[in-house]
């Protein structure tokens, strides 16, 4: 597996174990987690919009069997 800096791409020794890039500087550390952490978000965010879409598949049976209920009441 190649070991690289995910910000400006600069090859990185495998050994090479410092947080930081010695080019950009950038912290590897965080960057990666930065990086899954926005993955998570986009995972949670799809979840969260095919539960919106469920939701909204079976709110208007509920919605209707609620309405129904009221009205024999
Ligand atoms: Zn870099």
């Amino acid at each position: 597996m190649e070991n690289k800096c995910p910000k400006c791409g600069a090859k990185l020794s495998i050994f090479y174990i410092k947080q930081e890039c010695p080019k950009c500087g950038c912290n590897l550390m965080y960057y990666n987690m930065e990086a899954r952490l926005e993955e998570d978000a986009a995972k949670a965010e799809a979840e969260y919009a095919k539960l919106n879409e469920i939701i909204e598949k079976f709110t208007p049976k509920f919605v209707k069997k609620r309405r129904e209920e009221k009205e024999q009441e």
